[in-house]
């Protein structure tokens, strides 16, 4: 077997004859041109079709029984598991012509992650434009939040998750994991939240807070603050949940009871800000974050930037005078 390495031609480029004897010379392609390869050559939405196949129908399963956690085949992406892999093979296999997406990261659009995810979508994904605003919206990607504003029916929430798994506090082992939701056997996911109580005097979990699906399955909404559970409850818009490194896709179909697990003398309740308003807009009935200003003061701000951007242009809007 001979150790020389011989240089294949590209398909594109067949051999020209050469112009002095007329015989078929082999054309010197750079090499870095033939490795990088022509960006236009990527699939539509940068997945290839059995791999949005395969992913379609666990979203399909995953909306048949809401809050079941669907196993798939989560591909290799340009971004790292843990980074929003699970969300953007939803969003990919989800998006097409004509949609509007928006991508958020901790409530803000203008997120290095959200910024990049949304790049990778305009350029493999023709057709599809990307905006900031809630309402334009047909397909909206989040880590850790939900718009402030209500979604409707045309609109689909696609959320990044990190750990699926509710039940992991309680039990390290997949396959029994995989058991007791089978079984709906809940016991020790009780016992958790009593013992909570009893520790902390109340149940402290802030993000990702359990959650019975549709009265059957006890599920993880994703790190969103417990501000944003009640979103999931009843909602007019379908929300998609998928979790690239674990390998799981769930669903919660639009119209579904969703309802944060608690005791009658504990009862679920969501963060509560007090006095506190938006140093930017004003609102008082937003999640704010916590800044830290110069000279170590704190102030608050709307989480959600879009909603609270365009509370400050409806503001302004109303402070201008009319010309009469
Ligand atoms: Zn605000």
């Amino acid at each position: 077997m001979s150790n020389r390495i011989v240089e294949q031609p590209p398909r594109a480029n067949p051999p020209t004859p050469d112009p002095v004897s007329g015989n078929a010379t082999t054309p010197r392609t750079p090499r870095l041109t033939a490795l990088t390869g022509d960006p236009a050559a990527y699939n539509y939405a940068f997945l290839d079709e059995v791999s949005k196949r395969e992913i379609r129908r666990a979203l399909l399963k995953a909306v048949a029984i809401p809050g079941y956690q669907v196993p798939f085949g989560s591909r290799e992406m340009p971004i790292a598991r843990g980074w929003g892999s699970g969300g953007l093979q939803v969003t990919l296999a989800t998006i097409g012509p004509g949609d509007r997406l928006k991508v958020i990261d901790q409530g803000t659009d203008a997120g290095v992650n959200a910024v990049n995810i949304r790049r990778l979508v305009e350029r493999t994904a023709p057709g599809v434009t990307t905006t900031y605003a809630t309402e334009e919206a047909t397909i909206i990607q989040s880590r850790h939040r939900f718009p402030e504003e209500p979604l409707r029916a045309d609109q689909i929430m696609v959320l990044q998750v990190p750990l699926p798994e509710p039940l992991r506090m309680v039990e390290p082992r997949e396959s029994v994991t995989r058991q007791l939701h089978a079984e709906a056997d809940y016991a020790r996911m009780w016992v958790h939240l009593y013992e909570d109580v009893i520790t902390n005097g109340e149940i402290s979990r802030a993000a990702g807070y359990p959650v019975l699906v549709n009265g059957r399955y006890i599920m993880s909404p994703s790190p969103i603050p417990r501000w944003d559970v009640a979103k999931l409850h009843q909602s007019a818009s379908l929300t998609l949940l998928g979790a690239g490194r674990e390998k799981r896709i769930y669903a919660v179909p639009p119209h579904t009871d969703v309802v944060p697990l608690d005791f009658e003398d504990y009862p679920f309740r969501v963060e509560d800000f007090g006095e506190k308003r938006c140093a930017r807009c004003g609102a008082d009935d937003t999640y704010l974050d916590e800044l830290i200003v110069e000279g170590g003061g704190r102030t608050y701000a709307c989480s959600d930037t879009a909603h609270c951007d365009a509370r400050i242009a409806t503001t302004d809007a109303a402070r201008i005078p009319h010309a009469d």
